[in-house]
């Protein structure tokens, strides 16, 4: 016989789409870092939904917000006004500096907003020429899987099968300055990054590339748009990973833990001169800035500050990653990170040390092929990140 957790991953492969690879186990419930399966096994998290769980999964606080908030009114639609996004305006655009918050649901949807805003900032602020604005992305970016988010990516498997792809896109190698330089034209709507890049391992710019892109961009009057899905809100020891070269970019876009795990909602925040160009009828969503993800939203940002969860990342995450850095194995190529954002790149597939963590009872996910990341929720204690070390020191120096 089954057990409860064969039956419903049984379930899962016979009726869904086969567009997953996820390991094998269930999870039906979580408090903090710890989740536990049907059968009663505990795991700890070191995934946190790709970051989306930087609160710990159902803080108190966040799921008091949304259980108080499904007792008054979960949807208006932008038809008319609701009593929770303007304080949700106010707190990101506090949090970012910016003037103005666009709210979506998703981050793809939010790469699209940004890429909307973009291109038609590039003609009715910049003067280009319509149908003529250009996009640079970098090699190696993950923004989602919407057609914008695919057609930007330069992974062939995100787009066999699915073009035409969306035009006016070029890519640059990640981190490359004079490439930037070059793949500037007077059509150049954004340069699009994210600051760390997540879903590639891991990836850190050289030092000093996201400061002189920066500059780069602002003189050759080009948005700086910064993808903080992943990497924003704490994950990499500051607020915003531009944070650590001190550039505040054009235009922020934020998802994920904005939502503390809880409920998704997205946003992208920018000043006036660019989120200006969307007029009623240019842009919406029926659940965007919906009273239910604004109140969680709200709690989840006030959960980062009083918690101080980016300084936390920041003192937690150099530990961890010096104790990775010290584990004794030739399959181990590079040991980085920034805050609780670590990636272990080794030299052979990482998805059976996966298997062997799950085993122990940690619960990392392999990300392209040869990295383990590290990104367990932002409030685990330090008991609980010893406890972690022990294990994968354990299993990584086999
Ligand atoms: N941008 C970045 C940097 C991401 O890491 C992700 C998700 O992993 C996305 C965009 C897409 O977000 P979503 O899956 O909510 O559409």
């Amino acid at each position: 016989t089954l057990t409860k957790s064969q039956e419903l991953i049984q379930q899962t492969s016979k009726f869904g789409a086969n567009n997953y690879h996820p390991l094998p186990i269930v999870i039906s419930e979580a408090l903090g870092v710890w989740v536990k399966d049907p059968e009663g096994n505990e795991y700890m998290d070191m995934l946190s939904a790709y970051s989306a769980v930087n609160q710990g999964h159902r803080h108190p606080k966040i799921i008091k917000a949304l259980k108080d908030q499904a007792d008054k009114i979960t949807l208006t639609s932008r038809a008319f006004h609701n009593d929770q996004l303007g304080p949700f305006y106010e707190m990101t655009a506090k949090l970012t500096g910016k003037e103005m918050v666009l709210p979506m649901n998703t981050g793809a949807e939010a790469v699209e907003t940004a890429i909307k805003a973009a291109r038609r900032w590039t003609y009715e602020v910049k003067g280009v020429e319509e149908n003529r604005a250009e996009i640079i992305a970098c090699i190696g970016n993950f923004h989602g899987r919407t057609m914008s988010a695919v057609s930007l990516s330069s992974e062939e498997e995100y787009k066999r099968g699915f073009g035409p792809m969306l035009p006016g896109i070029k890519l640059i190698p990640y981190g490359d300055l004079e490439a930037l330089k070059e793949a500037i034209t007077p059509n150049t709507a954004a340069f699009l990054i994210e600051p760390i890049q997540g879903e590639a391992g891991i990836v850190i710019p050289p030092e000093g590339f996201l400061k002189q892109a920066f500059a780069l961009c602002q003189e050759q009057n080009v948005l700086f748009i910064a993808d903080e899905i992943q990497s924003g809100l704490g994950r990499s020891g500051k607020t915003f990973a531009c944070d650590w070269e001190g550039v505040t970019p054009n235009m922020y876009i934020l998802g994920k833990a904005l939502g503390g795990g809880v409920f998704p909602i997205s946003c992208v925040a920018a000043n006036k001169d660019i989120l200006g160009v969307f007029n009623p009828g240019s842009h919406g969503s029926t659940f965007g800035g919906n009273p239910l993800a604004c109140a969680v939203s709200v709690a989840a940002l006030e959960v980062l500050e009083e918690e101080k969860l980016a300084e936390r990342s920041l003192r937690l995450g150099a530990y961890f990653k010096e104790k990775l850095a010290e584990i004794k194995n030739p399959l181990i190529k590079e040991v980085r990170g920034r805050g609780l954002f670590i990636g272990v790149e080794l030299t052979v597939p990482a998805r059976p040390y996966c298997e062997k963590l799950k085993e122990e009872g940690l619960l990392c996910k392999e990300t392209h092929e040869t990295v383990i990341r590290f990104a367990p929720p932002l409030v685990i204690s330090e008991d609980d990140l010893q406890w972690a070390i022990e294990r994968i020191t354990r299993v990584l120096s086999k």
